[in-house]
């Protein structure tokens, strides 16, 4: 069924075969663009990635949520669950490569293969000078921020390549990879390197019909970013500099990576959408 449904999505039917409402693997109906699709999101237990998966299973995917600690999964996991949406969760560090495999394992268990990666994990252990960051802060940024979104998706590839064409990888970069932060030195450099995968996956998997874009926050009201959102002379500075009227709401980020996995967004690769309130580049 989703085979076909995958072939219809190159054909002129698409729209009709994937609005339509079908029943999934745990029974229930799903219906919205991405019905009966299955989404894989790393970090998303809280903040962008919590509602990442919300916005995907709410458009009929069925999603499977992941983060380090099992308290935070059983919490995600019990709250869209309570909101009607069909997700399961695993622990995944992303750069563990036993935890990978789970997650590999749990979205073929439980939803039996993977259309969608979004690679949201994201770290930054240090504020500093570049030239001050240790060879194990280092290991840990581009363990986690570069490394592991390529090593999750070698490992999850051969089971998108099986849906037979139209699976979406999206990695999670940083307004910081065009305007570098002071003091975010190796972070900014990680997530510039995000730009350059994403051209390069979009590249080498655009013959098996796997489509590879970027999301590209801004300052986004999350734990992650609170040094920033509770610092009124930064906030004051990046309103007056660029023009930004408000402060982002992790929603924001939601609705484009709904849409850049679903068929309206099938011709579009090797893209990077910024989702900032302003745009840092030309
Ligand atoms: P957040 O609110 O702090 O949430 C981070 C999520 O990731 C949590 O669910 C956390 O749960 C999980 N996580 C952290 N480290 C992980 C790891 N090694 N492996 C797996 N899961 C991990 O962060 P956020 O603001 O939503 O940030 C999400 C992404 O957006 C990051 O890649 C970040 O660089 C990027 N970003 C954020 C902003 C912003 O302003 N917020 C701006 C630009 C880019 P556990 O603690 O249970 O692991």
């Amino acid at each position: 069924m989703l085979q076909a449904a995958a072939r219809a999505h190159r054909g002129p039917l698409r729209s009709r075969v994937w609005l339509s409402v079908r029943k999934s693997s745990r029974g229930r109906h799903q219906q919205g663009t991405l019905a009966n699709k299955v989404a894989v999101v790393t970090g998303s237990t809280d903040g962008i990635g919590l509602a990442i998966a919300r916005r995907l299973a709410q458009d009929g995917a069925h999603v499977v949520i992941s983060s380090r600690k099992q308290p935070h999964v059983d919490r995600a996991v019990a709250t869209l669950q309570g909101e009607g949406l069909s997700v399961r969760g695993t622990v995944c560090h992303v750069a563990k490569a036993e935890d990978q495999e789970r997650l590999v394992a749990t979205a073929l268990e439980h939803c039996g293969g993977v259309d969608f990666l979004v690679c949201n994990a994201g770290v930054n252990p240090l504020v500093g000078s570049i030239l001050g960051t240790s060879e194990q802060v280092w290991n840990k940024i581009l363990d986690v921020n570069l490394k592991a979104p390529a090593l999750l998706l070698s490992q999850l590839l051969p089971h998108m390549e099986k849906r037979g064409g139209g699976a979406v990888v999206i990695l999670v970069s940083s307004i910081s990879a065009y305007k570098p932060f002071t003091e975010l030195g190796a972070y900014n450099v990680s997530k510039t390197a995000l730009l350059g995968l994403t051209k390069t996956l979009a590249l080498e998997l655009a013959p098996k019909d796997i489509r590879v874009n970027c999301l590209v926050p801004g300052i986004i009201k999350t734990d992650f970013s609170k040094i920033y959102h509770k610092d009124e002379a930064f906030w004051k500075h990046m309103k007056e500099a660029n023009g930004i009227q408000r402060m982002g709401q992790p929603e924001d980020c939601a609705g484009i990576v709904s849409f850049l996995c679903s068929p309206d967004a099938s011709y579009i690769t090797g893209e990077s959408i910024v989702v900032a309130g302003f745009s840092p580049r030309l």
